[in-house]
C-alpha cells in the first residue's frame, strides 16, 4: 500500500502525464500478453492528459478527425478494457473516467476526492477506511464488487484561493 503523499509527487498520478501512463500500460500489456490496440492507446492518452474526468462522448469527440469519426461505443469498449486492467477508474457520480498512475492492488479500497470548484479529482487509498468498510460489509453479509468511495467538496488549492470581493 502506497502512502498517498509519496505517490502523489510521482509522475503519472491522477492524470496529466499521458506519456508515463502509456509506457506503463504498454509494459503491463506485454507482461499480461494483452493487445494494446491503437484505439486503447488513444483513449488512454486522452484520459491521461487530463486531471479532470472525461466522459466517453468527450473522448470520442477528441479522437475524431474530419473523415475519421470514432464511435462512442468503441470508446466504451476500450474503456472497459482499460478499467479492467486498472489503467483508468470510472467515477460513477460523473459517469466519467480518470487515469490511474498508482500501484495499488486490484481490489483496493479507493477514495476519490472530487472538487466541485475546479473539477479536479484526487485519488487516494485509506487502509483505515478500507478496514472499517470491510467490517461493515461483513456485518451486513454484503459482498462488494468494488469498494470505491467518492467524496465531493473543495480541494486544498481552491480552499486556499482568496475569494474575490
Ligand atoms: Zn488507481
Ligand atoms: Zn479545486
Amino acid at each position: 500500500m502506497h502512502d498517498h503523499a509519496e505517490t502523489h509527487d510521482a509522475a503519472g498520478c491522477c492524470g496529466g502525464d499521458a506519456e508515463g501512463a502509456i509506457a506503463r500500460a504498454e509494459r503491463i500489456c506485454r507482461e499480461r500478453d494483452l493487445q494494446f490496440t491503437r484505439l486503447r492507446r488513444d483513449v488512454l492518452a486522452a484520459v491521461a492528459a487530463q486531471t479532470r474526468p472525461l466522459g466517453a462522448y468527450d473522448i470520442a469527440e477528441r479522437l475524431s478527425e474530419p473523415g475519421r469519426r470514432v464511435a462512442a461505443v468503441s470508446v466504451y469498449r476500450a474503456l472497459d478494457f482499460l478499467t479492467e486492467q486498472g489503467f483508468v477508474h470510472r467515477i460513477a457520480s460523473r459517469n466519467a473516467f480518470v487515469s490511474c498512475g498508482h500501484a495499488h492492488s486490484d481490489g483496493a479500497g479507493l477514495v476519490f476526492l472530487i472538487c466541485r470548484s475546479c473539477g479536479t479529482i484526487d485519488e487516494t487509498t485509506s487502509p483505515e477506511v478500507e478496514h472499517q468498510l470491510g467490517r461493515t460489509l461483513a456485518k451486513a453479509g454484503f459482498k462488494p464488487v468494488s469498494r470505491i468511495l467518492e467524496v465531493e467538496g473543495e480541494c486544498e488549492a481552491c480552499l486556499g484561493r482568496p475569494t474575490e470581493a
